[in-house]
């Protein structure tokens, strides 16, 4: 790309996927009945290993994967829908969320048969649990810089080092890690692999961390002579960065980036609503969510329709997080800005709640899949600018 006019070709939901947004919406209005908006605002924070296996069963975990490996056989547009339904109703979907959306993908691409055919199964029964650690203390945003390293050994590897703000590390059956293989960290993108890591492997700690709303969703995991099988490696040895690329389209592209404010946005909206409209603020923000909503939602559908055709979308998925994520910041801001005319009897309660959780936590939104300035670093590099 050598110009600022690029635009991403719009793209539709087919009628068939579209479909599919009733059988969800009415799952979910039974799954999740009496769950208070405060608790469903932690969205895809939200941890229930029964609710993502009773997703599961409904074949709505895998829905894109082949279906000889278990999968649904879908288009991307149709996990487009469930991903939406879900978080729109602040779904407890972080059990499943990370293999369904970035590892299952990654495996499924870059994995041999064998680990497809084993662990694909396995993923859309959502009965193993994946984390993915890439982020190391002093080389968060740097990814290049991994020094995790795992030596070869006659028989497969032998893993040193530390990875941070692993989501769900604690839970988790298998990790799946950017590690060096060759060179040193100087090297830059060359010698990173990627390995599929058992949780249970002797010589792997996992450590608690809080964050500010004293939740502990992630976690320090520090590797000492951890032994790996040679078929802990997937893909190629020194395409770790090429293989990772890839997957960080998935993460930052999808629903997820512009809708983690989403239950506390539709909670003001029926409050609003109840209490006679509310003022003039109360309608311009109204209007405000909408509008960005309105737009945000069309460029993450385009870049789905980019990623079910198989095509690299890395600065399109950069365009989505970096202006998402600032929409969904900027919610529980605006929201406030209209307390002053909601009657004193929607001021308390869920609302409040919903409203004070989402304040604390949106500064993470920004960070969580990559920092605004690594976002616009990488449009910057689209733009013929590094
Ligand atoms: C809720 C949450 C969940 C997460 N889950 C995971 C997970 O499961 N697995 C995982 O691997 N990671 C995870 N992360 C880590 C996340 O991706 C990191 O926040 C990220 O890697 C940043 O690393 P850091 O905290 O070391 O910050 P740093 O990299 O030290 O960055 C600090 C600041 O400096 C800026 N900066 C750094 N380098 C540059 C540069 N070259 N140019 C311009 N600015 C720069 C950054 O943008 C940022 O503003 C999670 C984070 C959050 C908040």
């Amino acid at each position: 790309m050598n110009s600022t006019l690029t635009s991403l070709p719009l793209a539709a939901i087919p009628a068939e996927d579209e479909a599919l947004r009733q059988n969800v919406r009415a799952f979910l209005g039974d799954a999740l009945r009496g769950m208070p908006a405060d608790v469903r605002s932690r969205s895809w924070l939200g941890y229930d290993l029964n609710f993502s296996r009773a997703l599961a069963r409904q074949g709505w975990v895998g829905l894109t994967l082949p279906t000889r490996y278990g999968g649904g056989g879908r288009s991307g547009f149709s996990r487009f829908v469930l991903s939406e339904e879900l978080l729109f109703a602040g779904a407890p979907v972080a059990a499943h969320w990370i293999a369904d959306r970035q590892t299952s993908q990654l495996i499924l691409r870059f994995g041999s048969e064998a680990q497809r055919q084993f662990f694909l199964p396995l993923i859309t029964a959502c009965d193993i649990v994946f984390c993915i650690g890439m982020s190391e203390p002093d080389t968060g945003s740097d990814l290049a810089s991994v020094r995790t390293r795992a030596t070869r050994t006659d028989t497969g590897w032998v893993l040193n080092g530390r990875k941070i703000w692993t989501t769900n590390a604690h839970r988790a059956d298998w990790m799946c890690a950017l590690v060096r293989t060759s060179g040193t960290a100087e090297d830059r993108h060359k010698g990173l692999s990627q390995m599929l890591i058992d949780m249970k492997s002797p010589g792997i700690s996992v450590r608690p961390l809080k964050d500010i709303v004293g939740d502990t969703h992630f976690n320090e995991v520090l590797f000492d002579n951890v032994g790996l099988p040679a078929d802990a490696l997937v893909g190629e040895e020194g395409s770790g960065w090429k293989q990772v690329t890839a997957e960080l389209a998935f993460e930052r592209s999808g629903p997820e980036r512009i809708l983690s404010s989403i239950v506390l946005a539709d909670t003001w909206l029926a409050a609003a609503r109840a209490a006679d409209h509310g003022g003039p603020n109360v309608r311009a923000t109204a209007g405000r969510i909408a509008a960005r909503l309105a737009v945000l939602r069309a460029m993450s559908l385009a870049v789905a329709a980019k990623l079910d055709r198989h095509e690299q979308p890395d600065l399109e998925a950069a365009f989505v997080k970096d202006l998402g994520t600032e929409f969904e910041q900027s919610v529980p801001d605006w929201i406030r800005g209209t307390l002053h005319e909601l009657p004193a009897t929607v001021r308390h309660g869920e609302l409040m709640r919903s409203l004070a959780y989402v304040t604390q936590i949106a500064p993470t939104f920004s960070l969580r899949g990559g920092t605004r300035q690594i976002m616009r670093g990488i449009i910057a590099r689209g733009l013929g600018l590094r």
